[in-house]
């Protein structure tokens, strides 16, 4: 995404030049000003990405795969279909295979390279291991799936300098270097300075970066608005639609013209995240969700009710054993079926009473399957439980007493 970038020192000197504040007539330190969300409790936030974390953790217990074309994804067998890429190694990234490409066409692209199953408990453990690391630093941690987390520098004395938060990546560097795992640190004002800053720290010699307000200009103008955090495709295309192309082009759009085309809620957020504005808030415990589900899709389209019942009994148990892992408890059990033709529909039913009935939930889920009218194979079975509030286990007898009775 974010190339040909040689260190922060490099990004001082363009931030010097100050071009695009410059040709856009705009005082980038004022704009900012009005923006950007610099906080008392964190004047820096750090975010923590792991490098190649699959392929770094596979590596630390097999070290024969250093410096191999490695790929994880599936169950390993290159030639699985509807399989994609979890994790490519930087060699195999150098073969043209990137995460989230169907296996199948990275096997075509990398034969030679070593292709490895998904190992979740692995990775999950891994992680634990490499949060609990960062958080022995001593400042807030918010966690962000398995390889990635934001932190909060914790303020001391009055010193608005990067070199506290510099020497804190460093120090985290560090300790996860002695995990034998590679860490890429972006520092900026909020988070979605430091998560742009994370792209350019994975190209740095020391594998951290910088971006200050001052800085966002000179480095983002000349990008496309994709490469803005939380720009996908679809509103890229919607930008587009409006002459939009570069960061530098929505800067220019009248904030009225944004909310108009967006909404007054997207259209705000566009109009900071093109300043470099965002979200400085640390939250350190994940918010409870509120759902969990669990999708399966079928190497071969499946039409024999029986096998499919099945199915959708071993998601609802495997879904189950998530939720009891959680100490929560089901209000609600929803089914998804996907055909061939792509039709994709759900039916969902609210239970007399809450439970984490194996059986229950189970004959709940086969219920909502059998109310399809299925006239087509069936590509993808979905099941999701949505979950009482705040029935999260500790201390919680209830809940854990079902636990209990579950584990059977
Ligand atoms: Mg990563």
């Amino acid at each position: 995404m974010l190339a040909e970038v040689g260190g922060r020192e490099h990004c001082r000197r363009i931030a010097l030049l100050s071009r695009f504040g410059r040709r856009l007539g705009y005082r980038a330190d004022r704009i900012l000003g009005i923006v950007t969300t610099g906080s008392d409790r964190h004047p820096w936030i750090l975010h923590a990405d792991l490098d190649q974390f699959q392929v770094a953790v596979e590596r630390r217990r097999s070290p024969e795969l250093v410096d191999r074309p490695v790929i994880v994804g599936g169950n390993g067998d290159p030639e699985e279909r509807r399989k994609v890429v979890t994790c490519a190694s930087y060699e195999a990234r150098a073969l043209g295979v990137h995460a989230g490409m169907p296996l199948r066409r990275a096997y075509l692209k990398a034969p030679e390279a070593v292709y490895l199953p998904t190992d979740g408990d692995t990775y999950s453990e891994a992680s634990v291991e490499v949060m609990d690391t960062l958080r022995a630093a001593g400042h807030p941690v918010e966690v962000w799936g398995w390889d990635e987390a934001y932190i909060g520098l914790l303020p001391d004395a009055p010193d608005p300098a990067s070199a506290r938060a510099v020497d804190l990546a460093d120090r985290l560097r560090r300790a996860i270097a002695a995990l034998n795992l590679s860490l890429s640190v972006g520092i900026g004002r909020n988070k979605q300075q430091a998560k742009t800053a994370t792209g350019f720290a994975k190209q740095a010699v020391d594998h951290i970066f910088v971006i200050d307000d001052g800085d966002w200009l000179p480095l983002m103008g000349d990008r496309p608005a994709r490469d803005l955090w939380s720009i996908g495709p679809r509103t890229d295309a919607k930008l587009r639609g409006i002459g939009v192309r570069s960061v530098a082009d929505l800067l220019a759009v009248e904030p009225q013209r944004l909310t108009e085309h967006f909404g007054n809620h997207q259209g705000r957020w566009l109009y900071t995240l093109a300043r470099g504005g965002g979200d400085t808030s640390i939250v350190t415990e994940p918010p409870e969700a509120k759902s969990h589900s669990k999708v399966e899709t079928f190497p071969d389209d499946i039409d024999d009710p029986f096998v499919l019942a099945q199915r959708v009994d071993a998601l609802a148990g495997e879904l189950l054993d998530q939720v009891v892992a959680e100490g929560r408890i089901v209000v609600r059990v929803a089914v998804t079926v996907r055909t061939r033709s792509f039709r994709t529909r759900t039916k969902s039913h609210t239970l007399r009473d809450r439970t984490i009935d194996r059986a229950a939930l189970q004959a709940a889920a086969r219920a909502l399957l059998d109310a399809f009218e299925i006239d087509r194979p069936v590509r993808l079975l979905g099941v999701r439980y949505d979950l009482a509030d705040g029935s999260a286990a500790g201390g919680n007898d209830e809940a854990s007493g079902f636990a209990a009775g579950a584990g059977r």
